[in-house]
């Protein structure tokens, strides 16, 4: 099997279930509890994992929460903000791209009564900052972008719209579950206010993430039970899950520069023979400014689905970046937000590599590809009307 699809979920590594272990048996307590053994231990390692996970994004170890994933990150942020700060205001700002955690959680919103505006992005899925600034009224509480796409890669100006976000006097919250781990994210730099990430798409455990939420930003609790995580978000800790994240972040941010530039050229190694090789084909997203590991195309008079289909029966695991999963047959909301009309979007492919990529599985991939596409658009009515023109 030749695994692509890294941006729906990573395999974990040998040595983050090595870190894990010790928390399912000899470590095992509850981390609440006041006997020193074997609370003690589990109690020392959140505080550890807790501390290596903030130190990589720039954040203090108080300004981090551990959540079960990237989806209830992103539903805390804007629930949580939301709901606590209903004096000032009622208007959030998010984009028509967003994953479906931001974008239904804002529908919901919506249907209790608040205000969301979907600015719209640019031909490569960028969000413009004058676009943001311009949305902005005295309602506006807070303002939701993500850090990079996780369908076409696009990575936005996070920078620029934490300092806009900042000057305006509204929160800031973007979700990093694609960025972190990928790309250099720092809090401070960045004026971050909350972030969302998932360990389960750096090569850690499924189940378990965190929400960074700065000091001094007003958040409701939404699990509300015993006194965890500051008490904020109560159940007992998943320490294994947890240790296994810092783990995983340490060892994706180690080295980070040398990763980036090997994943970034067999990506582009990617994109560009797959633009010369195949005809009526095109690149999604942002050609420089998108993650290194992600690539997104459309391919002309063909199906996603077929492709994907005819792509896993020999063992090529992509995604068709559609929402075949949702069983709806609509092509992409991120496709559709970029400006491409369904016809197009329907014949999508998101091929998204790792650091375990190699040369020879790209090459392979590409050889299967090539004749795939030529077999299913040789039996497409609208591609015999283009040949024989
Ligand atoms: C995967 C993903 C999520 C959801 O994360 P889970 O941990 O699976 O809940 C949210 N946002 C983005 C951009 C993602 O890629």
């Amino acid at each position: 099997m030749v695994y692509l699809d890294n941006a729906a979920t990573t395999k974990m590594k040998e040595s983050v279930l090595s870190a894990m272990m010790p928390y399912f048996f000899e470590n095992f307590g509850n981390a609440s509890s006041t006997y020193t053994t074997p609370g003690q231990a589990a109690r020392t390692a959140l505080t550890e994992a807790r501390k290596t996970i903030a130190g990589c994004i720039g954040a203090t170890e108080r300004e981090l929460y551990f959540t079960s994933g990237g989806s209830e990150a992103d539903n805390w942020a804007i629930k949580g903000v939301m709901l606590k700060n209903q004096k000032k205001g009622n208007h959030i700002i998010t984009t028509t791209i967003e994953h479906h955690a931001v974008l239904h959680t804002c529908e919901f919103l919506e249907k209790q009564g608040y205000k969301v505006t979907y600015v719209p992005v640019d031909e490569y899925g960028m969000v413009s900052v004058s676009d943001i600034e311009n949305a902005i009224t005295d309602e506006t509480v807070l303002v939701s972008v993500m850090f990079a796409n996780n369908e076409i890669g696009t990575i936005n100006p996070i920078a620029e719209i934490g300092k806009l976000c900042r000057q305006k006097g509204v929160y800031f919250h973007t979700d990093a579950v694609q960025a972190t781990g990928a790309v250099e994210i720092d809090v401070e730099k960045q004026n971050i206010d909350l972030l969302s990430m998932s360990a389960h798409k750096f090569h850690g455990p499924k189940g378990v993430g965190a929400l960074y939420v700065r000091k001094g930003v007003q958040i409701e609790n939404l699990i509300h039970g015993g006194a965890q995580e500051n008490g904020k978000r109560a159940t007992t800790e998943n320490i294994a899950g947890i240790v296994g994240m810092a783990e995983a972040l340490s060892e994706a941010t180690a080295n980070l520069e040398e990763k980036t530039a090997k994943i970034t050229a067999l990506r582009d190694y990617l994109i560009k023979t797959v633009l010369e090789t195949v005809p009526y084909t095109r690149l999604n997203g942002h050609p420089e400014k998108r993650l290194p590991n992600n690539t997104s195309f459309c391919f002309k008079y063909i199906e996603g689905e077929s492709l994907l289909l005819s792509l896993d029966m020999q063992g090529y695991v992509v995604s068709s970046g559609s929402a075949c999963t949702s069983g709806s047959l609509d092509p992409s909301h991120v496709l559709l937000g970029i400006g491409l009309p369904h016809e197009i979007a329907h014949g999508s492919l998101r091929a998204s590599l790792s650091e375990f990529t190699t040369k020879e599985e790209i090459d392979s991939f590409i050889k299967a590809l090539v004749p795939i596409v030529q077999r299913l658009r040789n039996m497409s009515p609208l591609y015999e009307g283009v040949e024989s023109k």
